[in-house]
């Protein structure tokens, strides 16, 4: 069977249940795949074929005994900030250039006990700072719909690799807007799910308050089998939620008539380009054809998001990266002078500028004196708007919004604003500054035609409403099945 690598899992799934298909033909088309596009795309950082092919081998020996279970023999590809035993993690930094952990997170244990296929893992803003993949020490990725524009961050290696066909399901991690971001810009499917709903144990920790792991897929069909998976209680991750999920297949396929989605002024108001305006209003018929109605709705903290985060998160970051000092593992400056000067030359030379920056903005606001004025404001912010959610979900199912300002801009047009590059993610982190889940969906094309999502919120541990509203209004739009023309 031939293109096997643009089909969606739960097509594959099919095939390998009635024995047409092979794992190893499967992972065979697409590391054809990745071997036509990937000099073009860039979205891979470590490949790892032999390892792929002979996890193929073994899922389909499963397969052949029975012992395989749903997502047995499926490609995957992983950021390269989860830890992947004795594979290279290098997080996107100089830092971590030849980082070979010891252990596997969590949600890579699952993968592979799953029986799935590890083909590498993608590219990323380095330590998972930026909106543009393009602070990777790797070198940028490109998005497949054009390639002199990005494919969003920080998890663009891992959003591009599945729009551009280069694996089946990806992971990333969603810190601000790292899932949803890049799924808007490169017309895939992306999910954040609830803080503590998946185990952070084997992320490499950029803001550990924020961070959380989530699936890229085809179609939100495939986001529920992904979600099955890494979902569940961890007790090597404290902060992870001892709460039993649904099977979320079962929010497939399901009727929304009666559901109620809230559209907050806040972000409906700060809709300036033309092409995202027509997306939300396009999607919001096709909810209302399906039965939904909608309420407006005031989220009042919304505008100080963006500046409580810019606190917030460089605190923890700088708190987190600490342990990068050239003692016991990644880069270690050559030439030195004592201890000091070792700490000083491999954190220089090993840190790319972004990171730089925050580390600094997180140290200065956590100094001395300016702990009140930064860092407790900003925790007072942030459960503002935690309140401020909560009172919307008194009116509504799920919040709908947009993913994106608009749609990917082009490589370099912000790299020297960081400002700008802040400000791309206005609308997704709120979302994490409250711990909830979100998605965003493909919604359609710009005039000129590139992919825009938009963006559904629900509360907290409610992912099963997000598929249920996803899965119905992808029942009835084709926008998810578009694919870039590389
Ligand atoms: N762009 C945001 C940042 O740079 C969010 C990144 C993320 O979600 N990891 O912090």
């Amino acid at each position: 069977m031939s293109n096997l690598f643009n089909k969606s899992a739960h097509e594959l799934i099919g095939l390998l249940n009635q024995k047409q298909i092979t794992s190893v033909e499967i992972t065979e088309s697409v590391l054809d795949r990745i071997d036509n596009v990937e000099s073009q795309v860039h979205a891979i950082v470590t490949l790892d074929a032999e390892s792929a092919m002979e996890s193929a081998r073994r899922a389909d020996e499963m397969l052949a005994k029975g012992e395989s279970r749903t997502l047995t023999g499926i490609p995957i590809i992983i950021k390269d900030n989860m830890c992947f035993k004795g594979h290279r993690t290098s997080c996107g930094s100089r830092i971590l250039e030849n980082f070979k952990p010891p252990y596997s997170a969590t949600v890579v244990q699952k993968i592979q006990d799953e029986g799935m296929v590890i083909l590498g893992s993608a590219n990323m803003d380095e330590f998972a700072m930026g909106s543009s993949t393009e602070t990777s020490y790797w070198g940028p990725t490109r998005n497949p719909w054009r390639l002199e524009c990005t494919p969003g961050g920080s998890s663009g290696g891992s959003a591009a690799c599945v729009a551009a066909c280069e694996s089946i399901v990806s992971l990333g991690s969603d810190t601000g807007g790292s899932i949803r971001l890049p799924a808007s810009f490169c017309g895939v499917t992306g999910f954040k799910p609830t803080y503590g709903a998946v185990s952070r144990f084997g992320l490499v920790a950029y803001a550990s308050s924020l961070d959380q792991i989530g699936p890229f897929g085809r179609d939100v069909n495939d986001i529920a089998l992904a979600l099955n998976l890494i979902c569940g209680h961890d007790p090597m991750d404290s902060t992870s939620a001892p709460v039993e999920h649904p099977d979320f297949t079962t929010f497939l396929n399901k009727s929304v008539k009666g559901m109620t989605l809230g559209a907050p002024s806040q972000f409906f108001d700060k809709i300036e380009n033309k092409d995202v305006e027509n997306v939300l209003v396009e999607a919001r018929r096709v909810f209302e054809d399906l039965g939904v109605k909608f309420v407006e709705l005031s989220l009042p903290h919304l505008d100080y998001g963006i500046a409580a985060y810019y606190i917030i998160a460089p605190c923890e970051a700088s708190s987190n990266l600490a342990r990068y000092d050239g003692v016991k593992y990644g880069y270690r400056a050559k030439n030195i002078d004592g201890m000091i000067d070792m700490y000083c030359k491999s954190r220089a030379d090993g840190f790319g500028d972004e990171t730089k920056r925050r580390i600094m903005l997180g140290t200065y606001a956590l100094s001395s004196g300016y702990y009140d004025a930064y860092y407790l404001k900003a925790a007072k912010i942030r459960t503002l708007i935690t309140q401020d959610f909560k009172k919307a979900f008194e009116s509504c199912d799920a919040i709908f919004c947009p993913t994106a300002p608009a749609p990917a801009f082009r490589l370099g047009e912000k790299t020297d604003d960081p400002m700008q590059m802040y400000l791309t993610d206005v609308f997704t982190i709120p979302v994490n500054m409250a711990g909830l889940p979100g998605v965003s969906l493909p919604g359609g094309l710009s005039l000129d035609g590139l992919p825009i999502g938009f963006q559904l919120i629900s509360s907290h541990f409610q992912e099963s409403r997000l598929i249920q509203l996803s899965s119905a209004f992808q029942s009835h739009t084709a926008h998810h099945l578009a694919r870039p023309a590389l």
